[in-house]
Order: structure tokens, then sequence, then C-alpha cells
């Protein structure tokens, strides 16, 4: 599975609609963000020739035949199904015959099977369940199956015989069955199962959604069993927990007319029964699982590749991307076996479908989510690697089995290696993602393949994490740790163990690997031994260090000396260890160009890497000065220009700008400079940049603006901007930065300062500062929405008292409109609500107090407080369009001192909205709302510009304000109350890279009889 990288991926991707939505949209944002069926194929195989096919279309339960393994010695369980589908009714009717042999060594009376279908989610899982389905953008009520328990056991027999059964009650995917008598080792057993399922209408494993239905983890499916007997793992909903035995599958599926289906295993007869079912005979060898995807949408699309028949299933509307996952999927086949040994099966499909995350393996079966066939064909790379990602995974995870609950590293890490250097050797070292018109010559900004995979890691321990990437799902805890320490760190491990052994001795490995265990279990003691073995020395510290541990490595260029000796120049660089792991490292020298030159860079390796004979220089050498440093020769005819530790970047650093002589920056001029230009993933790989150009920043002022950026640790940036706020134009020169994690992991420091160099009796003092230290306490997925919850901590200077207070009328007089403050304050802000663009629960809470001066204001101080609490709640499910439809309710208050001070607004689009924002201040307000929240219009997927934009639904509301503004503590012409109705539209960017929600209020204050129009980003509260 795959599924954050999608996560950082549309973290980039979104800024580019940000810039084709441009300035208009930063204006209105400003204002509320306070806040087929395929050609019959008759492949026969070994095991075909065994099992009878029956051309019967009539429905008999499959006969239990002898199938024996064909790989020495293993005794694979074997899986008979009879499968009647009925997707009009939502219901599936099932007899599985299962034959299980005792592997030993101990006996049992029992047999335990996972039964995925049977969980019913208890409200931690759900509470993750919604998070996880927020940062998929996708809708809650359309994804997750509050009810579950969609299995429905009818009976077990053995021999004609009722067996007892119940699910254990401490975890209720595990069904046991009680036998009749011991299984000894060696002996066999056969039950059949009779079972039924309901099919919710939901996204995700089981289920059905928009003509698609989904049969994932879906039947009883036996537990390993282990030299202490059954061994069932826990489901864990937001990954793959899988610890299957590889199985031989016999199964009949009738599917309801017009139903197309793609299944692992391959057909071996297909017939048509008089009321039009399709009855298709299908058999696998070797399958971890068994999935069926079926809708009556497909179109289809064939190849072959080594041998192997490939089809791809998608919606007629995904052409494009269908061809060319088909093309992917041709060329990794053959690449695939090129690497590890044959694809173990005899035919691959890969199918389109509704489950959310990105990208799903099963046995025989790729499925790629529809949003992802449905980003813009600039992103066709992307694509490539996911598909490219999931296809690996037949190989390990599929033939090779894994413990996907405990040991989730062993799988995920090598399938995202070897995706990245499959991808990297195909398109080169840290390659641009986005296939962009006119190409990186006119200085657009790009993802950097590194950056979209092997950012996340940087980012976790930046934030002060030190998990273990040998972990089970349970430890890992969440998705956002599972990606960072298994796939970014995990894939880099594998990618540590291919640069000691080189890389036709980390294929010959691979090869070896995938014989020794295809159709069994790895784990990874057995990998770790199997590499001491295959390479004959212990590989223990290395595990330990980077798997069993949270060790860290730092190489740091602690000195370059050089010398001229006679016609030749010797450079000596030292090397030295910071942190734990002395992993080995390359040390590269670059030479100044010469035109006779033999080459321009010299690299020389530590012991302990293999492969780079070939790239050996005579007159260069390393040796160990001490237990944590090394010198690095090099006698050369040029001098030298830069000295480089670990230049193709294999090792994981912890800190990787140490690691130059010269500290190189790369600088890029942007023709249109946007906030996209600052994306961490826009910048090269763990280096720091710089980018400049003439563009906008992200209030919507054009200038001239650049940044210093180095991820994870700063971001400067100076600027010159110029603005035109109604009838007051302003040029303002000035710098805005960000220190992350800065002191502490989870704090932040900023720091802007501007000063116009237009100024007027409205702007003066034309100074405005504000420093402020955040700490973070929960983090958004969200690119635009302010973080859940933090605290801040901020100093200010100027008269930014409010965004637009540059244009607001001079107070009268007696009245204190503070134009020229020092102030220090507090703020406090949390947000539970979900999903954010339309949340259907949770609260929100806002709290600020600052203490100010007036300058030249004789001394004089100001106080103020404020606060608001909002909540927002569905209402309760099984009442039909009313469950779709939610209230929200909000209080708010504020109190300033002196009370002759403006120091709030009382209306606005985040307050009352019956008056304009200028319309009221004053030193006191009370506010408290109703409102009332419903859908207009179902899912209407409108898209614009090949998916760059989308309109999804339509919303409306009706609400009511009531409060009260004071100034001088006396009210300021009695309570006022507002009544108003607002659409919101729903927009998806990018498929599925970040959600607006843009809204059009009117509010109409009855004290005044006069009405406002409101523009804006998201719900009011
Ligand atoms: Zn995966």
């Amino acid at each position: 599975m795959l599924l954050m990288d999608g996560c950082i991926f549309r973290q980039v991707l979104c800024f580019f609609v940000l810039v084709a939505v441009g300035h208009s949209a930063a204006r209105a944002q400003s204002e509320t963000v306070q806040l087929r069926e395929p050609a019959a194929i008759t492949v026969s195989s070994a095991a075909a020739s065994r099992v009878p096919v029956r051309s019967s279309p009539r429905l008999l339960p499959p006969e239990p035949s002898t199938v024996q393994s064909r790989v020495a010695g293993l005794q694979l369980p074997q899986y008979w199904m009879d499968i009647d589908l009925d997707t009009d009714g939502g219901e599936v009717h099932v007899e599985e015959t299962v034959r299980w042999t005792n592997p030993g060594p101990v006996a049992t009376k029992s047999l335990v099977f996972h039964v995925v279908p049977n969980s019913q989610p208890d409200e931690k899982t759900l509470a993750i369940a919604e998070r996880t389905v927020e940062s998929l953008r996708l809708d809650p009520r359309n994804t997750i199956d509050r009810d579950g328990q969609r299995f429905h056991l009818k009976s077990v027999q053995l021999g004609g015989q009722s067996l007892r059964a119940h699910f254990d009650p401490e975890a209720d995917t595990h069904l046991h069955i009680q036998l009749p008598e011991e299984i000894q080792p060696g002996q066999s057993v056969e039950v059949t199962l009779r079972f039924d399922l309901d099919l919710p209408p939901k996204q995700g494993r089981l289920g059905q959604h928009k003509g698609v239905t989904n049969l994932l983890n879906w039947y009883p499916i036996l537990a390993a069993y282990s030299d202490q007997g059954w061994d069932a793992v826990p489901y864990i909903p937001w990954h793959q927990p899988w610890l299957n035995e590889a199985g031989v599958y016999t199964v009949r599926l009738r599917l309801s007319p017009g139903q197309v289906a793609a299944t692992g295993g391959h057909v071996v007869a297909r017939s048509v029964d008089a009321a039009g079912h399709s009855i298709l005979d299908i058999e696998g060898y070797g399958l971890r699982d068994f999935t069926i995807v079926a809708s009556d949408r497909f179109e289809v699309y064939e190849s072959v590749s080594n041998g192997i028949p490939i089809r791809v299933l998608a919606f007629p509307e995904h052409q494009g991307h269908a061809r060319l996952c088909l093309q992917i999927a041709a060329e990794c086949i053959e690449q695939y076996s090129d690497w590890f040994g044959p694809y173990p099966y005899q035919e691959f499909e890969l199918v389109e479908s509704y489950f959310g995350w990105n990208g799903n393996e099963s046995s025989g079966l790729v499925m790629i989510d529809e949003r992802i066939l449905d980003v813009p064909q600039l992103a066709g790379r992307y694509v490539e690697h996911l598909v490219s990602h999931e296809i690996c995974h037949q190989w390990w995870y599929s033939a090779v089995g894994t413990d996907g609950y405990r040991e989730p590293w062993v799988d995920e890490g090598l399938a995202q290696w070897l995706t990245r250097f499959r991808m990297e050797e195909k398109y080169g070292q840290d390659a641009e993602v986005l296939d962009l018109p006119g190409g990186s010559k006119w200085g657009l900004p790009n993802i950097h393949y590194r950056s979209l995979v092997h950012s996340g890691y940087a980012l976790y321990t930046s934030r002060g994490g030190d998990g273990k990437t040998l972990a089970s799902l349970e430890d890992l805890g969440h998705i956002h740790n599972l990606f960072f320490l298994v796939y970014d760190k995990g894939s880099r491990i594998v990618g540590m163990i291919q640069h000691r052994l080189g890389r036709e001795r980390f294929f010959g490995f691979l090869r070896l690997l995938y014989a020794e265990y295809k159709f069994k279990i790895l784990r990874a003691d057995d990998f770790q031994r199997l590499l001491e073995d295959y390479t004959g020395e212990s590989w223990a510290q290395f595990f330990d260090d980077w798997l069993r541990s949270s060790r860290t490595c730092d190489w740091k260029l602690a000195n370059v000396d050089t010398f001229q000796e006679g016609d030749k120049f010797r450079t000596v660089a030292r090397v030295v260890q910071q942190g734990d792991i002395a992993e080995p490292i390359e040390v590269a020298l670059h030479l100044a160009p010469s035109g006779n030159s033999r080459t321009d860079t010299i690299v020389e390796a530590m012991p302990g890497i293999s492969g780079l004979a070939d790239r050996q220089w005579n007159d260069s050498n390393s040796r160990q000065i001490d237990e944590k440093t090394w010198e690095f020769s090099f006698v050369t005819d040029r001098p030298p220009k830069q000295v480089e530790i670990d230049p193709d970047g294999w090792v994981i650093d912890q800190s990787p700008g140490n690691n130059d002589w010269k500290r190189g920056i790369k600088v890029r001029y942007s023709p249109l400079y946007t906030p996209l230009d600052e994306a961490r993933l826009m910048q090269p790989f763990e280096k720091p940049a710089v980018v400049f150009g003439p563009g906008f920043d992200n209030e919507g002022r054009i200038g001239l603006r650049g940044s210093f950026i180095a991820s994870n640790v700063f971001r400067v940036s100076p600027f010159l901007a110029y603005t035109t706020e109604t009838n007051n134009e302003n040029l303002a020169l000035g710098v805005d930065s960000v220190f992350y994690n800065a002191p502490w992991p989870n704090w932040q420091l900023g720091l802007r300062y501007e000063h116009s160099l237009l100024t007027n009796i409205n702007n003066d003092p034309g100074d405005q500062a504000k420093l402020y230290a955040r700490k973070i306490l929960a983090y958004t997925t969200s690119l635009i929405r302010p973080d859940l919850s933090y605290f801040d901590f901020y100093a200010r200077i100027g008269d930014n008292f409010f965004p637009d207070a540059d244009t607001s009328p001079m107070a009268p007089p007696g009245i204190d409109d503070y134009r020229n403050i020092r102030a220090f304050g507090a703020t406090f802000h949390a947000d539970t609500r979900m999903p954010y663009w339309n949340p259907r629960s949770g609260f929100q809470f806002d709290a600020n107090y600052e203490h100010g001066f007036v300058a030249f204001g004789d001394g004089q101080t100001y106080d103020r407080v404020d606060s608001q609490f909002s909540i927002v709640q569905g209402l309760p499910e099984g009442h039909g369009y009313l469950s779709e439809t939610r209230v929200a309710a909000r209080v708010a208050a504020g109190y300033g001192w002196s009370d002759n001070g403006e120091h709030f607004r009382f209306g606005g689009p985040g307050r009352f909205r019956g008056r304009h924002s200028d319309e009221t201040e004053g030193n006191a307000f009370w506010l408290t709302s109703l409102e009332y929240r419903f859908p207009l219009t179902g899912e209407l997927d409108l898209e614009v510009v090949d998916n760059l934009a989308a309109l999804r639904s339509i919303s409306g509301s009706v609400f009511y304000d009531v409060g009260e503004s004071f100034l001088f503590d006396k009210s300021q012409g009695g309570v006022d109350q507002a009544i108003g109705g607002g659409l919101y539209f729903d927009l998806p960017l990018l498929s599925f890279v970040e959600t607006l929600t843009f809204r059009i209020e009117y509010g109409r204050s009855l004290e005044r009889e006069s009405g406002v129009f409101w523009f804006g980003l998201y719900h009011a509260f």
C-alpha cells in the first residue's frame, strides 16, 4: 500500500492551483482566514490440468481436489470458493471449503481465521479513521463504515458434521472453529463455511461506490501457524496488517448481468447462464489473498510482458492514464522479473476503483484509486511511481509473504526502495516529477523526486521524532509515522544494503531471497540471516543500528587541506562522525574543469563498499584516524574545486548541510514568483537554496521577493511589496522569516518586519514588526488552514491593528484607535472539527490576551482579552436527508480597557455578519450564533482544466447572529440581530490534493435594516 506519498505530493501540487486561482482568491481568503469484458483467455496450468474445469453454468459447490504444492515441502492451504456476487442487491453469498495441513510442530484442536468484515470499529478506531480520511480529502460519510459487522456466518461443517465457531471477544476479526479431534503435524483437515456479506454503500475494502464493488480482505482466511500454534495478528484498519500463508485457490464466481470483474488468479473458463449471469471459473496458485473488483463501467486495455498477459480495467474517461498504466505494468513486469526472478502468477491485472488511499496491492491484482487516474496528464510520472511501487509488491508481499502487522518494513521498505531505484535509473537522480509545459527552461518550480519520497523522515526527526523502523503498526501508531519511518527511512536502509553490496551482488541477493521465500513468509530475522550467509559476514550491527534502534548517522566534513607538491595537488579531507553510526561513505573530489582531463570527479570510498573498483583513483586513499574520524587523500594534477561527502546520497545523514567543503547554494530565478516557489518539495533535496523573482506573495501583494530556504530549518524572505488597498497605495520593504523547530522541536520562531516607503497620515509610523514564538500542539494536513492547535507568544509594533486598518477612518477625538503601539500578547487556538472543509463534528476554541503601550501616548497602556468557542454536530445517522445536515453554534466575547479604545470590530465575515467590518468598533462586544447547514446537491464532479479544479457539491445554510458592541462600556445602539443564509461550494483542487470551500453569505441587520454580502473560504466558525 502506498498512501502517504500522496499526502506530501499534494502539498506541492496544491500550490499550482493557488497560482492558477491567483491574486483574487488570495484577496478573498484574507477576509476570512483569521481564520470491459476481456477476451476470454484460457491459460491452462499445471494446476488447471489437475483440476477438472466445469463448464456447467449451474452453481455447484466446487469439489475438493488434491492440488499439491509445486514448491517442494510446501503444504499450502487450499481454498475452494463458490461466490454469488449480487451487486444489485448488495449481497454476497459464499460457500468456502478450506483444506489445511498442519505444518507442525504442535497439534491443534482448532482453526483460526481472519474475518475482516466482522470488525466493528470502536470510538478510538473511528477517531483515527476520521483524521486519516480527512488527510486523504475524502468524505467520511462515503468512507467510514461505522456499523461494521458485515459478515454473517450461516454454518461451519466438517464431513457433514456441524462445528462450533465463535469470534474472539478480544479481537472481533478472529474466528475460532472447534475441531472434533486434534490435528497432528502432517495431518490435514477440511472444513466448509457458508456465509453472507452485506455490502455497505462505502468506498474502502468492502463496499459499493458509484457502481464499483470492492471485495478486499473479505472472506475467512486462515491465520498463520507457528511453533506456538495459531498466530492471528490484530486488525489495524489504516494499513495492511496481513500475515497470511500463500494459498491455492479454485473459485467459481457468479456475477450480476453486465458486471465485469478483475480478480487475483486467472480465469480458466467462463459462461453465461439463462438469466444473464457471468460465471467465471478462476484459479490461482500461491495467492496471499483473493480480491474481486466488479463494475459495469470498465474498459479493458490489454498487453503482454515476458509472456504474462496484462490487463488494465479503467473508466472510459481515464483512457490516457489507463494506457500509461498498461505501459508501466509491461515495463515493470519485465524489469522486476529480471531483478528478482520470474513474475509469480499467470496474469496481471490493474483495476481502477474507489477505495480512498492511492494504491493497493493484492495477489495478481493492483488497485489504483480513481482520483489518481484523475490527476492532470502533467503528473503522469507520479502515477508511474505509484504503479511501480504496487507492482513491486507482487514479489514482495504477495509471492514472498511478510508479517505486515509486526514488520511492515520488510515489504514496504523493499517496494519503496526498488521503486525509487527504478525511477532514478529511468529518469536520472532526483529528477523532476511534473512534466510542465516548457520544461525547466522557463524556470518553473517543479517537484524533486527525492523530496517527494524522502522528505518525510527529515521532517519527522526535526520535530523530535525518534521511533524505530522495525516496528509494528501498533508501535507506529498512525499512518504518518509509518510513512516517515518505514517507507522513507526504511527504503533508504534497503538502499544502504545495496550501497554496501554493490548493484550486481544486491540483485543477486534479492534473487536468492525470492527463490528461498517464494510462497513462504519472510521475516526481518530471516532477511538478516540470509544476507549474512550470502555475504559471509555479520550484519547484526547494521540491523541493530538502522532498524532496531533510533540511532543516527551524521558525517561532517571537518576540514580540507590542499598542498601543491611539484606539479601535483594533494587534497586531504577529514570527515568526522558526529552521530552513532559510522556508515561507510564515499567522498568525492571535484576538479576544476580542463580540456584534456581524464575525469572531473574522483571518488574514494571507505572499506565496506563494493562495486567501486572501476572508480578508484590510483593516487588516492582513505584511512581511519580514530573511531569517529577518517581521512581521505587525493593527488591530482589539477586543483580541487569541491569536496563532497556521499555525492550520490546513499546514506541517511542527519544534517546534510555539513557534507560539503564549499557550501554550494543553488540559486534559481523564478519569472513569476509565487508561494509555490517556497515549498519544500520544490527545493533540491537536502541542500539550501535561494529562489527569487517578480511575482506575488500569499497576501496577494505584487512585487519582488526572494527566499533563502533550508528545509525544516528556516526560510528567510526579503521582499519589496506593492499594494493598492482600496484608495490607499503602499510600497513596503521588509523581511518575512520562519525558523522551524526552534528553539525546540515543534516550536517556531517567526519574525516579520516591514517599512513603508510611501507614507501618509493614515499609515504612520511606517514601521511594523511582529516577533512570535509558537508551540505547535497538533499539525494540520491542510495546505491553507492554520495548524489544529498551538500557543503563540508575540510582541509587535506598528499600527496594523486590523488587517486593513490603514484604510479605516480616523477615530473621532476622544476615542483611541491605537495607531502606533508596542504590544505583547498570547494566543491559543484549538480546532477538532472534521473534515475541515465541511465539518460534521468537533469544536473550535480561540483566546487572545494582549497588553500594549501607545507610543508617544504619555505612558498610556491598554489591555484586551477576547475568546470564541464554536461547535458543529451532524444530525444522527439513519434519518435520510436530515442526517446529512448539521447544526453549528458559537459564543464570542471581548473586553478591552481603557474603555475609550477601539479594541474590537463588531461586524465582519468572522463576527456579526449583518455589519461591515469597520462599521462598528468598540471596547467590548458579545456575540452568539446559531446556524443550520444542509446539502443542496449530491456529488457533481464538474471538472475544469484537466481536473486542476472541480466542483464536488454545493451546500447551503441559514443563520442567526445576535450581539452587542460597547464603547465607553456603553452599548453602541443596543442589541442587534442578523438573519442570513449562505452558499458553500466544495472545490477539490487537483483531484485529491486540497479541498477549498468557497463561501458566499448574506447577512441582514434587523436593527439597521441593511445587509452585507460576504465572500471567502471555509465556514465562518
Ligand atoms: Zn506498499
